[in-house]
């Protein structure tokens, strides 16, 4: 059922943007439609009515629509636009109802109206950029090792994507969360990681993939990693996953139950960032993880104070009593992992071990590469 509240929201966030407001159910079947038809060349919105959505829209779009609801977490919103010339372009919105996961809403806008939108454009640009270098094979994927301080050997790897060169990643996956696609990496990034473990018999050859949280919030996209995963024959503890904390979890529950599918599945779950964000201890009183990645904040100033200190100290020993092995990253310095090993901390990552390098053969994959690879498999 979709609450008052929710509806209205919903309606507000198509009136900001524009033109033709149309309610989906799950099978994509339009319930209600209200604003100009003609934009889905329809004479009226009831004439709209009981027909599905992807006879309507173009075929790139139905395309578009297939690949990337499945994705699309409860209240986020996926946008794009159709090529053609100003005056008769059109923008698409598609919103997953937050009070109703099965329930979406798609806003359809003249483009030369939504080009006063400044704003949202730019992260719907960067977005753009993210979903074509993901859907187009030009994403790759870099590799830094994460070493066991006491013996000095590789404890196992993290993959790190790259959308351009060496250049950090960072700008594209934030503008992916906030548009609701950063699940297509997080697929892409954990089954090429599930392939090469089956492809490297070596039990000492682990990795670990970051995945977001907004992944971790969304339980359909967690059942499809995990049959990504199933897909590969390999020593499931040889993989973990990264929950990242570059956005915020606000739905805890659904996030426990991931960790704890992930867990049964036998796969490493750890938290990144820790204390980066205000809600790190939050995150690990409720989510049953068993690795953890102290943000490294913690090695600059001004949190390498006393106090910052006795902060990651007390972590590390706590950690020891949930039998979590924690990990220091962005050790630049000798005097970085003096630190490190001053509180306790048994494993370090950063440019004093090795910097990400790029591993091109990763992700070998079809061109098209991404979903459409998903989708027919
Ligand atoms: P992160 O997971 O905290 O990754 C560690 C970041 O620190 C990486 O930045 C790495 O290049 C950088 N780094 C490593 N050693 C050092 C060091 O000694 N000093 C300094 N200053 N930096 C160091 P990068 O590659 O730019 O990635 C940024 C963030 O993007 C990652 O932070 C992670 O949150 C996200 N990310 C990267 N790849 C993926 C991915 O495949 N999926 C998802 N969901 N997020 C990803
Ligand atoms: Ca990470
Ligand atoms: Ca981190």
């Amino acid at each position: 059922m979709t609450t008052a509240v929710d509806c209205d929201s919903c309606r507000d966030f198509a009136l900001t943007a524009g033109d033709l407001f149309v309610t989906l159910d799950a099978a994509g079947v339009i319930r209600g439609a209200e604003g100009e038809a003609s934009l889905l060349h329809f004479p009226t919105t009831s004439r709209l009515l009981g027909r599905s959505v992807l006879e309507l829209i173009g075929e790139g779009e139905t395309h578009r629509l297939r690949e990337d609801l499945w994705a699309l977490a409860p209240g986020r919103r996926l946008t794009w636009e159709t090529s053609a010339g100003i005056e008769e372009g059109r923008r698409f919105t598609v919103r997953r109802n937050p009070g109703a996961p099965g329930q979406f809403h798609l806003v359809v806008v003249r483009i030369s109206r939504v080009r006063q939108l400044r704003s949202e454009r730019a992260d719907d640009v960067l977005a753009e950029r993210f979903r074509d270098a993901v859907m187009n094979g030009r994403l790759k994927a870099a590799r830094q090792p994460v070493v066991n301080i006491s013996s000095g050997a590789v404890s196992h790897y993290e993959v790190l994507a790259r959308f351009s060169g060496e250049q950090s990643p960072l700008e594209l996956i934030t503008a992916a969360e906030k548009s609701g696609q950063i699940s297509h990496l997080d697929y892409i990034m954990v089954e090429a990681a599930a392939r090469r473990l089956s492809h490297t018999p070596d039990p000492a050859y682990r990795l670990a993939v970051n995945i977001s949280g907004e992944s971790l919030q969304n339980y359909e996209v967690m059942r499809e990693l995990c049959a990504a995963i199933c897909g590969h024959d390999f020593q499931r503890d040889r993989l973990i996953l990264e929950v990242t904390e570059s956005s915020e979890i606000a739905d805890i529950d659904t996030a426990a139950r991931s960790v704890v599918l992930l867990r049964s599945q036998g796969l490493g779950v750890s938290l990144d960032d820790f204390g980066a964000g205000a809600a790190s201890f939050g995150y690990l009183r409720d989510l049953d993880v068993n690795g953890l990645k102290f943000d490294g904040g913690f090695l600059r100033a001004p949190s390498r104070s006393s106090r910052g200190f006795a902060l990651m100290r007390s972590v590390a020993r706590m950690c020891a009593d949930l039998g979590i092995s924690p990990v220091g990253e962005k050790v630049e310095t000798e005097d970085d992992l003096k630190l490190l090993i001053e509180a306790g901390v048994p494993y370090a990552q950063g440019y004093l071990f090795g910097r990400p390098a790029i591993d091109e053969t990763f992700l070998v994959r079809s061109r098209r590469g991404g979903l459409h690879e998903r989708a027919s498999a």
